[in-house]
This record gives C-alpha cells, structure tokens and sequence, in this order.
C-alpha cells in the first residue's frame, strides 16, 4: 500500500484518535489545531494559573475504546481515572442512594436495587420492570420517541423519573426527557445499568482532561514520524485534481485525505465551498453545559466524590452533580466542581449569581452554611457542549461522497450520544475506512 498522506483537522479527542490510529497503520499524518491545548470540548483550561477543565467530565466502564486509546500512547487508565461502582447518591436526608454492589453482573444492580435507600417499595418495583423490560427488548427501540414517551410506557413511578431517569437522561444526553431520544437513552444505559458490572463503573478523571488523552496522543504522534500543528487553524478547504488543499498560516498544504475532525459548527464553515448541501446537513441545535468550580479551604470534603443533587429552579437551585475534585487529586484539595446540564435557563441568570446559588444550594442540601462562602469561583460555560440529542436525528456518515474527504466527531453516525467515547469511536472509524480506501 502506498502511504496517504492525510490531514486531520482538530485535536479533540475525535481528531487525536483518528490521527494516532492513521500513523499507526502507516499513514503520513499532519494535525491541525486551532487552539494552543489540545483536547477541544474535553482540555484543560487555565484559570490564572489553576488547571481546570472546560467542564467536568464523567467516564463509563464501557468507554472501551477511549481507554484503549489511551494505552496505545503509552498512558495507564488505572492510575489516571478514579474507578467507582455504578451509583446514584443524594447526600444523606434528601433523594435516594443506590450503589451497586461488586458483584457479577445483573447481580450487581439487583441488589444494588434492593438495598436502595430513599426508594419505596413500589420505585424499586418499577426500576426492576423497566431493567427487565429493556434487556427483553435488547435495549432497542425500532421507532424513536422521546424519554418521557419511554417512562411513561413502561410505568415509571414519579419519584423514581425525578431522581434518577431525569438526571441520568440529563447527563448522559445534555438534553431533558421531554426532547431527548429514547433510543440513544436506551444504548447509553444498555452499557451502565445493563451492562457486566466493570462496563457499569464510572470512571472520574484523576488529571486534566487534555492529560488524559490528548497530550499523549499528540506525543506519540510525534514521536512516530507525524507533523503536530498547534495553535494553526486550517482557514480553508479546497480540492485541486486529485488532492485536498489546506490553507493556514498563508501557506497551502496539499494531501489526498482530509479528516475534518472539528464540531459540527466548524465543519459546516470549512465545507461551505466544498459541499454547501453537506454543510447544511450539519446544522444541529446544541445545548449548552455550565460547570461551577467553588474553591474552599482544602480541609473541605464531601462524603463521597461524586454526588447527585435535585435541580428546582424555583427555589433557584440550578446544579444536577458535585465532584469533589479534591478526593480525586490531592493538589485540588477543597475544589468542587458543580455541574449542571442542559444549562440555557441557569446561565440566564449570569455567571456571578449564578456561581453564588449554587455555592447556596450546596450549603442547604448538605446542611453545611459555610459552603455558601467559598474562597473564590468561577462558572465555566460551553455554550455549544452538545448536540441535542432529539428522536430520529439524521447524524452524518463519516465516508463523504468526495474521494478523499472524512468526517470524524462525536455528532456523526454512531448509537451514542455527544460523549468522549461517542467522540473516539468516530476517529476511529473514519481512520479505518480511510485506510480501507487507500488500500
Ligand atoms: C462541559 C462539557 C461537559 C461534558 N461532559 C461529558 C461527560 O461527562 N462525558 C462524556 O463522555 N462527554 C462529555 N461531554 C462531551 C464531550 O466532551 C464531547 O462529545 C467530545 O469532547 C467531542 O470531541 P470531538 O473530537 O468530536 O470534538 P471537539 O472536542 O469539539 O474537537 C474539535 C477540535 O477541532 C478544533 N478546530 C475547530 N476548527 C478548527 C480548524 N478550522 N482548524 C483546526 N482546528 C479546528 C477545535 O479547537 C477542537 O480542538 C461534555 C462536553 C462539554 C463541553
């Protein structure tokens, strides 16, 4: 096989995996990326000096392809993510608390069911109807419709939807039951709650996001013959005879493939002269995510690093999870980083009463006054985080009907929704049929 020569445009984690996968298989790789970090929707960000993230970021056991992407460049996933079973813990006196035990799959939900503290009788009934009745049906479903259709077909009590299928669905979709696709819901929780009890973890990041991946991916790259250009954004795509240009920084870079491996956003406006229908068929709506960091004295801990939290705007609590940062990494002791999902009504608010009703909440769920004061904060928004996930969404093939011309990123064709995972699958995809191609 003669070597393509490719170019992958952005280093998010759809890009890095792409790239790395292409160089392995003995491509000649050149990455672009606009931004000085790499990692894209998932990367560090610098707060005078602080490491945080764009936003708080949770893994799944089932992420199998993000973690052995990881190993590939040389990183080991046990020592970088904080592995815990399968849970949903309220703090102590408020909403429910499951987890589920270490044993083998599905015993490890069942009991974890059983033993659930804050859940009736008849919740747990319909949690165990809802488990089986989803594995009968495979976890799928051949005609979409929105969770909240979902919940209410298979009889969901109304403590357990506010409790745990809206915040899950939330989570893991950045978009509320009422408007989210069952279907994806389905495979998101076929691999958690359904899934063998290791798929079933959750895994949270020990270090920055671009540290958990990206940097490394970038690394190795290098090391194996691949040209990295960070801080470059490809300002324009065009086809010349049988190759693609890539103009940046002044100058025109030819290769005979391009992985465009940018957000949807970004894609549309570097296909707009290739393809003005493809450009179109990437317009989705996005919802965005907002994750509030508070900072407290470091002697400050919660009692788990991960708890679930009710949102009622009405009493203006906005925040859906707490990561306890500092029982994750010993340099951010006292750091918390609150999330909250399908943010748009929150962030009207603006960030600084935002930042402070939060800290509130927090105080009045954990019964803790002091936490309304933390040392300082800072709300940090992404207002395109996700696509929204929505019933029947039409996603993209990463095969274009250009010779030469790819897609990667977490918005194309694939059961998951907006995720890391999602994300690298893509990459990985493209990179495979790309190869396939130039065989
Ligand atoms: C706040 C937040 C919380 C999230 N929480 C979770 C979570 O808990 N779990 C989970 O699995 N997922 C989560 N996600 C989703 C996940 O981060 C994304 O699905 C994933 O990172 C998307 O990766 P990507 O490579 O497809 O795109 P991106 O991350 O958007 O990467 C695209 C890259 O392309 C670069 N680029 C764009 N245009 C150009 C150009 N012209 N030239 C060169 N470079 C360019 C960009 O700078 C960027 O680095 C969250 C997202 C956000 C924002």
């Amino acid at each position: 096989m003669k070597t393509p020569s490719v170019a992958v445009i952005g280093a998010g984690w759809a890009g890095c995996a792409a790239a790395v996968e292409l160089a392995r298989r003995g491509a000649d790789v050149t990455l672009f990326e606009a931004a000085r970090t790499p990692g894209g929707r998932a990367r560090r960000i610098d707060y005078h000096g602080q490491m945080l993230d764009n936003g708080q970021h949770i893994l799944l056991g089932a992420y199998r392809d993000s973690l052995r992407m990881m190993t590939a460049v040389g990183l080991e996933p046990s020592q970088l993510l904080m592995r815990l079973p399968l849970q949903m813990r309220y703090p102590q006196g408020s909403g429910m608390d499951l987890v589920a035990p270490r044993l083998p799959a599905p015993l490890h939900m069942a009991l974890g069911v059983l033993r659930a503290r804050g859940l009736s009788f008849a919740d747990k009934l319909s949690l165990a109807r809802f488990a089986s009745t989803a594995r009968w049906m495979g976890w799928q479903l051949n005609d979409d419709c929105t969770v909240t259709e979902l919940l209410e077909r298979f009889d969901q009590t109304d403590r357990l939807t506010k409790l745990m299928w809206r915040p899950l669905c939330i989570a893991a979709l950045n978009t509320p039951p009422e408007r989210a696709s069952a279907r994806v819901f389905l495979a998101v929780l076929r691999d958690s709650l359904g899934a063998g009890r290791s798929a079933s973890d959750m895994l949270l990041p020990r270090v920055d996001l671009s540290a958990l991946f990206p940097d490394a991916a970038l690394a190795w790259l290098q090391k194996h013959g691949g040209k990295v250009m960070l801080g470059v954004r490809a300002a324009h795509l065009r086809a010349q005879a049988d190759e693609w240009v890539v103009d940046a920084i002044g100058h025109a870079y030819r290769f005979r493939h391009v992985v465009i491996a940018t957000a949807a956003p970004h894609a549309q406006a570097l296909l707009d002269d290739v393809d003005p229908a493809l450009a179109q068929a990437l317009e989705f709506d996005h919802e965005p995510i907002t994750t509030c960091y508070l900072q407290y004295a470091p002697q400050v801990t919660l009692p788990s690093p991960l708890l679930a939290l009710e949102d009622d705007p009405a009493q203006d609590h906005w925040a859906q999870f707490v990561f306890d940062r500092g029982q994750l990494d010993a340099a951010q002791a006292g750091l918390l980083a609150v999330v909250i999902s399908a943010s748009a009504t929150a962030t009207a608010v603006g960030d600084s009463p935002l930042e402070m009703s939060v800290a509130r909440q927090l105080a009045v769920v954990l019964r803790r006054p002091e936490l309304a004061s933390p040392l300082w904060r800072k709300a940090v928004t992404d207002k395109r985080a996700t696509f929204a996930c929505v019933p029947d969404m039409k996603r993209p093939l990463n095969a274009t009907s250009h010779r030469g011309l790819w897609l990667a990123g977490d918005y194309t064709e694939g059961e998951y929704p907006a995720t890391i995972e999602g994300a690298v699958r893509s990459g990985l995809q493209a990179a495979a049929q790309l190869l396939h191609a130039a065989a």
